[in-house]
């Protein structure tokens, strides 16, 4: 997957350059995490940061308070990439709820309130079963990466953790990973470190993989 840079994009923290954009590729210099803080700064200069996606309010003029929604959600195994991503007042990001793509589309188009009260009520029905067993990403935005293939620096030990937990049972309860992780061109992990610790772990061959070919971990 090709992710869009604007160029000349820089991001800085502390006063340091930790990711910028060199002949389309988004360079990241800190490798340790920071990761997310990145894409959501990237996905603002992509998408702008003025107005809601979803009802098109203004921060400036409707006094609404901007947040980043996650499409496909990340209780649906959504990543954080900005395609992703789309800056969303609270209200509507709030009502979307973990709704697929879809759903959401169809509940917006309803007319008035009592119908749009039916479907959230349907919604909260099947909600349950859908983010327990429902896998919605697009197939082509997922490959497969064999764990030998991978790079990972930080030290991965600690099975206590809920997340580790979670992965776990999803595993267990599905044959597969609940999310994709994110890695660069170069198989560096840059999000899903807990998944790649339960692969390790139970000695599974292959992960499901979110290549982002024109990003790059350098150091
Ligand atoms: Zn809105």
């Amino acid at each position: 997957m090709i992710i869009e840079v604007p160029q000349g994009y820089v991001f800085s923290k502390e006063g340091n350059i930790i990711a910028f954009e060199e002949n389309g590729t988004l360079k990241l210099r800190s490798r340790l995490g920071g990761f997310e803080e990145i894409v959501y700064d990237l996905t603002y200069k992509l998408k702008g940061n003025t107005r809601c996606y979803y009802c098109g309010r203004s921060v400036e003029k409707d006094k609404i308070k901007l947040t980043l929604d996650h499409i496909y959600p990340r209780a649906l195994g959504g990543p954080t990439i900005p395609q992703n991503l789309v800056p969303a007042c609270r209200s509507c990001n709030g009502r979307k709820e973990n709704m697929t793509p879809d759903q959401f589309k169809a509940y917006m188009s309803l007319g008035d309130v009592k119908r749009k009260k039916e479907f959230q009520r349907e919604f909260f029905r099947i909600k349950y079963f859908q983010e327990k067993w429902v896998h919605v990403l697009p197939d082509e935005w997922t490959n497969k990466t064999k764990i030998s293939e991978l790079i990972v620096l930080i030290n991965l030990q600690d099975t206590s953790t809920s997340k580790y937990r979670k992965t776990r049972e999803y595993y267990l309860r599905c044959g597969q990973f609940h999310k994709p992780i994110v890695i660069d061109c170069h198989n560096f992990v840059l999000d899903g470190f807990t998944e790649v610790l339960y692969a390790k772990n139970n000695k599974i061959q292959e992960i499901p993989t979110i290549i982002l070919e024109n990003v790059e971990v350098i150091f």
